[in-house]
């Protein structure tokens, strides 16, 4: 498949996986809108040059959160992006400061392009903790958000100057946003 219909063909099928989802913060955003930010911030880090990493960043929470088979992701987008996607994939039968834990011992060992992968998936989600925290979250409770992701990205520095400055930035705003 030529890459720009692959890509649609991924960004529909997202958007029909996670259909029923909302974003945690208050604004309760569609969760497609994570998966095509973080699907944009892969695009515009490699430059339109690796368009099965853009699809696996359209499908990279399709496994965790929606259920769906590494090999439903093989059957129709390549065994490239479904192993993209399950080397993103926590193991949900832990529990989750275990799968937390397991984020920052894991990521340095992962392969360059799943690195980015969570690099602007972390970049995503702290964006989105800045401009509409979850309501119940405490100022603590984002202050230890943002140093996780820190922790996380971390291991997943070297690769993409550019994605990991705007990392950067997004976890300051983040920050930032902390009243307390
Ligand atoms: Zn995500």
């Amino acid at each position: 498949m030529n890459g720009v219909r692959a890509i649609m063909a991924a960004a529909d099928t997202a958007a029909r996986w996670h259909a029923e989802q909302r974003r945690k913060g208050v604004s309760q955003e569609p969760y497609v809108n994570h998966l095509l930010e973080v699907a944009h911030l892969i695009s515009e880090a490699t430059e339109g040059r690796d368009p099965d990493l853009v699809i696996a960043a359209l499908l990279h929470d399709a496994i965790e959160d929606s259920g769906i088979a590494a090999e439903e992701i093989a059957a129709r987008f390549g065994a490239d992006v479904a192993a993209l996607v399950v080397a993103v994939t926590d193991d949900k039968s832990l529990p989750k400061e275990e799968r937390k834990r397991l984020q920052i011992v894991n990521t340095p060992k992962k392969a360059a392009r799943v690195k980015l992968l969570k690099i602007a998936d972390k970049t995503s989600n702290l964006r989105s903790m800045a401009a509409s925290p979850p309501a119940n979250w405490s100022d603590a409770r984002r202050r230890e958000y943002v140093q996780w992701a820190r922790d996380v990205v971390a291991g997943a520095r070297g690769g993409n100057p550019w994605l990991e400055a705007t990392f950067d930035q997004a976890a300051a705003l983040a920050e930032a946003a902390i009243p307390g």
